[in-house]
């Protein structure tokens, strides 16, 4: 960090600052996670540097050979980790990786059929404010209102009098196990390709945790920051007869030069999550999940669905008389954060919301285990039992950071700028 405080110490103080923020409060927002040193050390590095248009071996400059290696290996780990046929790890983001599929297998003006954003799905999956629902004709499915797991009798009718060209299937707030069998079939009757967008269980599949998409579905996407605890970024997998047009449709279709440092920190990351410790992660984060869950219910709060399968669990506080605003508001400045978050048919708006959505994956990183689940349930129930009472507050603010204190993280850089 030296030369950086040197020459610019207000970018400094706000990394490190962040730092510190990430090390003393307990972040449970589903989709973030803590990447491990060396994946943070791989993305510092100087491949940010190199321009490499194009794929290993076929690039549209010199000076490849070390790109070259790394991006091979994050191919051939992506494809060992979740028995692919074909791998692409050059995706900026989640949402490029999506546009690549559906610029490769279908028309603008086709058919989607994609979950509702509002009952757990994602924008890119056809939402109006995104490329996704402006290009092409989209059809919604949801969940069931007395289950709230998804209706597949629904997307089975759905299917069968909208004909999509491509249904998606992937969730971004959704606490259940997806039955991909059940859509490949409702597909296959109608003859519609699938994206899995795994994004948020990523890391899960990779551990054999949650059933695995890739042998069912011609496209598997995913991001490589959330479950999967790697660099930010996209992966897309899929069946071989697609692969030459999703590369096209990637590259030169949609992005420029591939990020070569984050493509590195990906194959570390992909290495990590080969390991044997990688699977006792995941394992640990579903257990978390569940006992999180059984102490939030047994202090009164009502889940969606009635619990978790996943890393995640939706907190529905209609009952309660606060928003999932207000509950973020004064969690966060207790020191937990989490995300506000729809609850399926929801009456507030999504600034409002009924909902909060919490999750395990990065506390879980931290080493964190049942009992401070437990713990923190407790917090939790306090904070929003106690939301106008300061002096509650402030005790819970001290209750975390000590709890934090206990699982250090990053140590050595706050330690290192002092
Ligand atoms: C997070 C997420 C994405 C988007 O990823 P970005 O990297 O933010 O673009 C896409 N799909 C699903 C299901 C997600 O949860």
């Amino acid at each position: 960090m030296s030369y950086l405080m040197k020459f610019d110490p207000e970018v400094a103080n706000a990394i490190r600052q962040e730092t510190r923020r990430q090390n003393e409060t307990l972040e449970m927002i589903a989709s973030e996670n803590f990447v491990s040193e060396a994946v943070l050390e791989a993305q510092g590095c100087v491949m940010t540097n190199k321009y490499a248009e194009g794929y290993p071996g076929r690039r549209y400059y010199g000076g490849c050979d070390f790109v070259d290696v790394v991006e091979s290996l994050a191919i051939e780990r992506a494809k060992k980790l979740f028995g692919a046929e074909h791998a692409n790890v050059q995706p900026h983001a989640g949402v490029q990786a999506n546009m690549a599929v559906y610029f490769s297998a279908i028309r603008p003006g086709d058919t989607i059929l994609g979950m509702n954003l509002a009952h757990g799905g994602h924008l890119s999956h056809g939402s109006s404010a995104s490329f996704s629902g402006k290009l092409y004709r989209v059809v919604f499915y949801g969940v069931d209102p007395k289950t709230e797991t998804i209706d597949y009798d629904e997307v089975e009718s759905l299917a069968k009098v909208q004909r999509p060209k491509l249904i998606v299937v992937g969730t971004s707030a959704y606490p259940r196990t997806i039955d991909y069998q059940r859509f490949r079939t409702i597909a296959d009757g109608v003859g519609a390709l699938i994206l899995a967008d795994i994004a948020h269980i990523g890391g899960l599949v990779a551990a054999g945790l949650h059933p695995s998409p890739v042998p069912l579905c011609e496209f598997v996407t995913m991001t490589t920051h959330k479950t999967l605890r790697g660099p930010r970024g996209g992966l897309i997998l899929c069946k071989q007869p697609f692969a030459q047009a999703l590369d096209t449709s990637l590259f030169p279709g949609m992005q420029g030069g591939p990020l070569m440092h984050i493509i590195a920190a990906k194959a570390v990351a992909l290495k990590e999550a080969l390991t044997d410790e990688f699977k006792t992660y995941q394992d640990q984060i579903l257990k978390n999940a569940r006992t999180l869950a059984d102490a939030l219910m047994a202090d009164g709060f009502r889940l969606v669905s009635g619990g978790t399968d996943t890393h995640l669990m939706l907190v529905d506080l209609t009952a309660w008389d606060i928003t999932g605003k207000e509950a973020q508001e004064v969690l966060d400045r207790t020191g937990i954060t989490v995300n506000k978050n729809t609850i399926p048919f929801d009456k507030r708006g999504a600034q409002l919301t009924s909902g909060i959505r919490i999750g395990t994956p990065a506390l879980t990183t931290r080493g964190m285990k049942e009992p401070e689940m437990k713990k923190i349930a407790g917090l939790i129930a306090c904070v929003l039992k106690n939301r106008h009472d300061e002096r509650r507050l402030e005790e819970v603010r001290r209750e975390v950071r000590s709890l934090c204190g206990q699982f250090p993280l990053y140590a050595q850089r706050l330690v290192k700028d002092r």
